[in-house]
């Protein structure tokens, strides 16, 4: 059997990634894998769904065993993807979706060179700041960080498979679907010509 596929979005925040998430959840059977983190929980995200909230000392722990597949810091907070359960589903045959900055994406390219990395992005830095400013959420000295660290994360850039402008979610999942579909068939992924193939 075909493993399933390791994707990878990275998206710089404003791109609108979580939609994009939930929009792909809902047309294809992919596992998305929840990661975890010591930030605090925003009001309304929920332990194990979101991320599983650990304290410092717990994530340290799981980094100490081997537990985790990649972690980063970020904002000074970990994160990371969980090692055992990102397998299993691999291992099954199904696609899993990783939703992680771009220090874990290279972390996991590094492992395996053969999951597909896909960088989000948001159409212009005008629009994703006002994307940002829309949410009304944040203040300005916050909104001007988070533009500055999408400088940097576009830096890594050329170390992407693909990527994606999220001008709209249809089509911004579509396009995902496309990488996804023919990253399936590339040759790379099988060792010889499927042996159906020579069947009478
Ligand atoms: P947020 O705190 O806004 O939910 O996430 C901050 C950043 O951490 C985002 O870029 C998100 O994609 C990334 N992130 C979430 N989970 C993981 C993970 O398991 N590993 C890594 N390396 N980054 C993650």
């Amino acid at each position: 059997m075909q493993k399933g596929l390791l994707i990878v979005i990275s998206a710089p925040s404003g791109s609108g990634k979580s939609t994009v998430r939930e929009e792909l959840m809902r047309r294809e059977n992919f596992a998305y894998s929840v990661s975890a983190t010591t930030r605090p929980p925003r009001a309304g995200e929920v332990n194990g769904v979101d991320y599983w909230f650990v304290t410092r000392e717990q994530f340290e722990e799981k980094i100490k065993n081997g537990d985790m597949l990649e972690h980063a810091i970020y904002n000074g907070n970990y994160y990371g993807t969980p090692l055992r359960e990102a397998l299993r589903v691999v291992e099954s045959g199904r696609n899993l979706l990783l939703e992680i900055e771009v220090e874990g994406a290279m972390n996991i390219k590094r492992q395996y060179p053969e999951a597909v990395l896909i960088m989000l992005l948001p159409p212009s830095f005008s629009e994703q700041e006002r994307r940002l400013r829309s949410r009304g959420t944040e203040t300005d000295e916050v909104i001007a960080g988070r533009l500055k660290q999408t400088y940097e994360e576009m830096t890594y850039f050329d170390r992407y498979d693909y990527f994606v402008v999220n001008e709209t979610v249809d089509k911004c999942a579509d396009d995902i679907q496309d990488i996804v579909h023919a990253e399936k068939w590339a040759v790379k992924r099988h060792l010889e010509v499927p042996s159906t193939y020579f069947e009478a």
